[in-house]
């Protein structure tokens, strides 16, 4: 019988001391007793902390008194099998002449978390994984909440690893966000392809806040910034990197002309189908895809044929094309004032409007011969951006909405790493 229990008991040790090894802890602390609650799926893990070992001041390293234990505490950490696992652990608290009572570190998780650094870490993996917070809530079994303020953390663990040093080009964009006009606009790091800023609104105090991203010294070394042509950006620009270049963006260029044809086409429309004229229904894609599929090209071959409107406008919003290919900012003059004395001569006023607009910001768009930069990087995030847009729920949403663009589009190093005292 005494046989039985001394065998009970010696496995009993084993497998304390196996959870010991798996979480990776040794002296002074140790796994204390490890319980498994078949009706939770739970595994519990106690661990304790050896009373006579010396207690280190977290702040200044050095040893002190012990002061008494903090209140029991939980830390998740990865499954055990299927079974969620949690760490349950009294921490001491030691009393610092210099600092106070205070929590000394353990070497299983990071300050303030209830994760453990294996969780946490895993964690990020998956969430990054996942396109959407409740998939990776699922996974991980957490609620939406624990999610979120993994990702928070992640972030701003990231941006305080983060350098800027040797960024040159910055884009400046909008995006939509939210019902009706609302927005937000994010700074890029062009070369780097990453996400660097995301803040509420689309005016110049947005955009200052987006430079402001940088810290001073890197922003005084910033080239050239891609952006729309409205002024807010612009102005922002000039008050806070005064020697970067601003490059208006070919996107928006195109997309302007695009609804410039889209508006004569409207017009012309109408007024074809007063007459009993329906040549241009159901044309309004041919005239704004850039390369139509080989089974549309005859047709649309055939339009151009016709005296209209809507072709001789799409013709300059082609021909606008070539100022891009100019060589140089000399060529890219030449090509403009030509192309802009055509459109002035025609009657398409949507287009006269655009070459105006364009005639304005011409230095802003010359710059592309020096720096030939676009929001291109801003772009290439929109579906990722979308996606955690339709995701982004709950009080905090525009908070939560920034940190979820920087945790997947700002290329950050996030992971949490073990304390150092782990390793003593
Ligand atoms: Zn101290």
């Amino acid at each position: 019988m005494q046989a039985v229990m001394m065998e009970e008991q010696s496995r009993e040790e084993t497998a304390v001391a196996h959870y010991g090894k798996l979480l990776g802890i040794g002296k002074p602390w140790e796994v204390r007793a490890a319980r498994l609650d078949l009706i939770r799926g739970r595994v519990e893990i106690e661990v304790g902390w050896d009373e006579t070992a010396a207690v280190v001041c977290p702040e200044c390293g050095k040893e002190c008194a012990r002061h008494d234990h903090a209140p029991e505490r939980e830390w998740r950490h990865l499954n055990v099998m299927q079974f969620l696992t949690v760490i349950r652990a009294r921490i001491p608290r030691c009393r610092c002449p210099e600092h106070g009572v205070k929590t000394i570190r353990v070497p299983w998780a990071e300050k303030d978390s209830r994760f453990t650094v294996h969780f946490e870490s895993l964690a990020i993996q998956i969430i990054d994984a996942c396109r959407s917070l409740t998939q990776a809530a699922d996974l991980l079994q957490l609620d939406w909440d624990g999610v979120q303020r993994i990702v928070d953390r992640a972030v701003a663990r990231g941006l305080l690893r983060r350098s800027t040093e040797g960024v040159r080009y910055v884009g400046l964009d909008e995006k939509s966000f939210g019902r009706g006009q609302r927005y937000v606009s994010i700074a890029t790091d062009i070369k780097g392809a990453r996400v660097l800023e995301v803040v509420p609104g689309n005016d110049q105090a947005a955009g200052e806040s987006l430079w402001r991203a940088l810290p001073p010294e890197q922003r005084s070394k910033v080239e050239a910034a891609a952006m729309d042509m409205s002024a807010g950006f612009a102005a922002a620009t000039r008050a806070q990197a005064p020697q970067a270049a601003i490059v208006h963006d070919k996107f928006h260029v195109a997309k302007l002309l695009n609804d410039a044809v889209d508006q004569t086409r409207r017009a012309e429309h109408q007024q074809l189908h007063a007459e009993g004229d329906d040549t241009l229904k159901n044309t309004r894609y041919l005239w704004l895809h850039g390369q139509l599929p080989e089974a549309k090209q005859a047709s649309f071959a055939e339009l151009l044929e016709i005296n209209l409107k809507t072709a001789r406008a799409w013709a300059y919003k082609e021909q606008f094309v070539e100022f891009w290919a100019q060589t140089d900012a000399a060529q890219g003059f030449a090509f403009f004032s030509q192309w802009k004395r055509s459109v002035m001569r025609s009657r398409l006023t949507k287009v006269k409007a655009v070459a105006k607009t364009l005639h304005q910001h011409l230095t802003n768009l010359l710059t592309y011969f020096m720096h030939p930069i676009t929001n291109a990087v801003s772009e290439g995030f929109n579906s990722r951006i979308q996606a955690i847009k339709a995701d982004a729920r709950g009080f905090r949403r525009f908070l939560n909405y920034r940190s979820r663009i920087l945790f997947h589009c700002g290329k950050l190093n996030m992971l949490p790493v073990l304390p150092e005292s782990a390793s003593h």
